[in-house]
């Protein structure tokens, strides 16, 4: 018989592992603070020795709404702390659903170990009637430990379905299908029979990034602005003035900010900030116009949300504070 993979589960908290008062609590379960430790919850899904040798990592039990860039440094220390060891063969990183697309879009920049990285989460707490988080974990253990899964990036996998870190979003607050990579679709499928892969994500991602955080205990400042309907420059000049190094501008789409944000987004530019134009719509790609942008000093954000294209400069920002080099991250991850 072939010997499992030995796969390592990091547990970061979340409705996955939420405990609520009776099996129709779907909602209330977060204000009861419970959350379940990764061992309590590996051993709730007995199937998994079916399919690995698995190995619990704490790290913490929040909720995701919780989770910023401290946790994220400190995770991704863990994980190549955990990858250190030559027989793990990958990683599974459970996760409150809130923050999990930019959790996983961070550990696509930043990780720097070959082994697969999957982020999964749960629409409903553990204790509910028709739970989701053991088979996600289950599918997510079987898609770290799967042939194809290496330079594959980061992945989410949720539902059967196997994301790509930089391409998905939630898109619904409660459904079990929430998790959609909208303009590109999914990588493949954790199905019963085997886990199939069917494309690759051309953009870098983990582990060729070149991005060396992993001793960093902060990362710049970096806020995002919605644009709406009449929406005047002041909070552009309060991000400012609370130190903001980059700015994203959630633009009206295809990717524009109000004229009086824009006008503060300019000064802003100006005075050195990186500001970076996305769109709130969550699909297509900003086109990096002349007028629009260019002249602005304004930063295409290509085709990521505004969550992801944060992120994205953020990580920009501690190698450069040149437009044209932030051009060509923002054209490269
Ligand atoms: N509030 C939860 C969290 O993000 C939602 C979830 O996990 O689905 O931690």
């Amino acid at each position: 018989m072939m010997a499992l993979p030995k796969i390592a589960a990091i547990g970061t908290g979340g409705t996955i592992s939420g405990v609520g008062e009776d099996r129709l609590d779907f909602y209330e379960y977060g204000t009861s603070g419970r959350f379940m430790r990764i061992d309590e919850l590996l051993a709730g899904v007995p199937e998994l020795a079916g399919v690995a040798e698995i190995v619990p990592v704490g790290f913490n039990n929040i909720a995701s709404t919780a989770i910023g860039p401290v946790d994220w440094l400190a995770l991704l220390n863990l994980i190549h702390e955990t990858a250190a060891d030559p027989s793990i063969a990958g990683i599974v990183v459970t996760h409150g659903t809130a923050t999990l697309e930019e959790t996983a879009y961070f550990l696509n920049l930043a990780v720097r170990v070959p082994v697969p990285v999957v982020v999964v989460g749960a629409m409903r707490p553990s204790s509910a009637l028709g739970a989701d988080g053991g088979l996600n974990l289950l599918n997510g253990v079987r898609v770290a430990g799967a042939p194809g899964a290496r330079g594959m990036g980061v992945m989410v996998v949720l539902n059967d379905e196997i994301n790509a870190a930089r391409d998905v979003a939630k898109t619904s607050n409660y459904r079990v299908q929430t998790f959609v990579s909208r303009d590109f679709g999914i990588l493949g499928y954790a199905d019963a029979d085997k886990v199939v892969f069917y494309r690759r994500p051309l953009r870098r991602c983990a582990p060729e990034t070149e991005f060396a955080v992993a001793g960093l205990r902060a990362l710049p400042k970096v806020d995002i602005i919605m644009a709406y309907a009449g929406a005047d420059g002041a909070l552009v000049e309060a991000a400012v003035a609370a130190g903001a190094k980059g700015i994203v501008s959630a633009g009206l789409p295809s990717g524009s900010p109000s004229p009086a944000q824009k006008e503060a987004l300019t000064v802003a530019a100006n005075a050195g900030i990186a500001v970076v134009q996305s769109s709130r719509a969550g699909s297509g790609r900003v086109i990096d116009g002349k007028v629009a942008l260019r002249e602005a000093g304004f930063i295409a954000a290509d085709n990521l949300t505004p969550q992801k294209a944060r992120i994205l400069l953020m990580m920009a920002l501690t190698v450069t504070n040149e437009a044209d080099e932030i051009r060509r991250i923002f054209d490269t991850y």
